[in-house]
């Protein structure tokens, strides 16, 4: 079993107490690897290597472009290295294959797109409205980053956030889920193989509310970046706030798929099921509200069934699976916790409801496919986030209708439309109170793409030109140009 080093000041390194804990490969339900317990002590090493090296040490020297080159190396090794990362996280957090490759292979797109963005962030030449005054503004990184993930897709949100948080300038400590922190600690390697200075990218393993809390409210971490529960979120924020941190959030959601009677019933089946189904519905973005039209409702239910039906479920690693483990004991229990929720709530349970069985089903942690009817957006299954594979289906009779039960929800991630009516598709995004609004498409992310969430989903967004704005500074600078005797110094100038 492999035993991992945290990763600070550009070495691999024991944690300050000796202290381990295994990490569980989820489709076998046993432990594969050894992560190292960090603390306090350990967090402190790393914030005072990082703002060490990004303030006075070589990161503060170099210019933008070679900083930008760094991490376009950065992405080449990603690429170079994407299914044996893949791989580990597919040991701990159970994903498919096809889903982490296909990420990992996606990933190096942040390294190479925001280290091509490094070298343009400029500041302006303000004409500014006050005579003998050479006035500009400059964009600088905000300081040191806490970046913590969550455990679903662990070096994508790396990616996410540090990409822009390098192209920006900063240094990162990273802190990923206690439940799938190995990809993370492997990626380490690769940030000195391309050239990022020592102390720039550091890891720091552990719990939540051990190491988690000691990173956030380390006065040396200028801003937080965080992915995970709202719950936890709102803790982070709370924590932030107490030492006026720069805080962004990326939390859950309850994302409403909308199905009009308009719509390619096929292609909307498929987005159904890609919205819930696939990566087990442990993702921020599970489509989990399926609000269909009550005209076609009986047919596109079928077409569901059928497409739901025929899932695969089994080893995450081979390639016809569609359908892996759920990632946690915990998030096992709280699955079919929510399952038995919704039929005692009167919700009716079309498909699945229960714990999967059957060949090439190990370690326990398998729900089947599960499809609830006759739901109504009041009950705690449509309102709170399950994280597996568990569909509402609610129904609609009208346009207005189906945007108020779609904007009846705390959250707002995401959302999906499948229509063949132009005007509704560019008149209902507009309606949606979600960060992104999906027309006769669902899951589709890119790293040019701004992504996050409004009202309970989060602050701040990820990928995309803005981005890098979460991680700078602006600073105003006046140079006068004036001759002569001094202005009236007891007056505004
Ligand atoms: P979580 O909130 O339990 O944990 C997230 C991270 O916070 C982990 O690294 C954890 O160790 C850390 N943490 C936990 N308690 C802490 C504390 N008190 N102080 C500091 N850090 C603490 O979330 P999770 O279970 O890992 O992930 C699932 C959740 O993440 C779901 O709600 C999902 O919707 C959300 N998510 C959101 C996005 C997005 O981009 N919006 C993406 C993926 C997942």
């Amino acid at each position: 079993m492999k035993k991992y080093q945290l990763y600070i000041n550009g070495n691999y390194v024991d944690p300050a107490k000796g202290e381990w804990f295994d990490s569980i490969d989820p489709y076998r339900g046993e432990p594969w690897a050894k992560i190292p317990r960090g603390s306090a002590a350990d967090v402190d090493a790393a914030v005072k290597a990082a703002n060490e090296a990004m303030w006075r040490g070589p990161w503060s020297k170099m210019t933008a472009s070679a900083r930008g080159k760094a991490m376009h190396k950065l992405g080449d090794l990603v690429a170079a290295n994407a299914e044996r990362l893949a791989e580990i996280e597919v040991r701990d957090n159970g994903k498919l294959m096809a889903e982490m490759l296909g990420q990992l292979r996606y990933h190096p797109e942040w390294w190479w797109y925001f280290g091509g963005l490094a070298d343009k962030l400029e500041g302006s030449l303000v004409p500014i409205d006050k005579p003998d005054v050479f006035a500009y503004t400059t964009h600088e990184p905000v300081g040191v980053v806490a970046a913590l993930t969550a455990w679903n897709s662990p070096l994508l949100f790396v990616a996410w956030k540090c990409a822009a948080a390098l192209a920006a300038g900063c240094a990162v400590i990273v802190k990923p889920s206690e439940f799938t922190s190995a990809s993370t600690l492997e990626f380490a390697a690769l940030t000195k193989e391309a050239g990022i200075p020592d102390g720039i990218f550091n890891v720091v393993t552990g719990f939540g509310p051990e190491v988690g809390t000691d990173l956030i409210s380390h006065p040396g971490v200028a801003k937080i970046t965080f992915t995970g529960s709202d719950t936890t979120g709102a803790k982070v924020y709370e924590t932030g706030a107490r030492s006026l941190k720069r805080v962004s959030l990326e939390l859950g959601g309850k994302s409403p798929n909308i199905v009009f009677e308009d719509a390619d019933l096929g292609a909307a089946a498929a987005g159904a099921v890609s919205g819930i189904f696939a990566a087990t519905g442990q993702t921020c973005i599970a489509g989990s509200r399926l609000l269909v039209q009550k005209s076609i409702r009986e047919k596109f239910v079928e077409r569901l069934m059928e497409l739901a039906r025929s899932a695969k479920i089994g080893d995450p690693m081979a390639p016809d699976t569609n359908i892996g483990p759920i990632t946690t004991p915990a998030q096992y229990k709280k699955v079919l916790d929510y399952i038995d929720i919704a039929k005692a709530e009167g919700a009716r349970c079309l498909l699945g409801g229960k714990p999967a069985s059957g060949a090439g089903i190990t370690g326990g942690q398998f729900v089947e496919p599960t499809i609830f009817t006759d739901v109504v957006n009041t009950m705690r299954i449509a309102r709170e986030e399950v994280f597996g594979p568990v569909l509402s289906i609610i129904g609609f009779d009208t346009e207005e209708e189906a945007v108020r039960i779609a904007n009846d929800t705390i959250y707002g991630l995401a959302a999906g439309i499948w229509t063949s009516d132009l005007a509704r598709a560019v008149r209902i995004p507009k309606l949606l109170r979600a960060g992104t609004v999906w027309v006769n498409t669902y899951r589709a992310i890119s790293y040019m793409m701004p992504f996050g969430g409004m009202k309970h989903s989060g602050l701040g967004r990820e990928s995309g030109i803005d981005a890098v704005r979460e991680y700078l500074e602006t600073k105003s600078v006046w140079i006068s140009t004036a001759q002569g005797a001094p202005a009236n110094p007891f007056v505004m100038r």
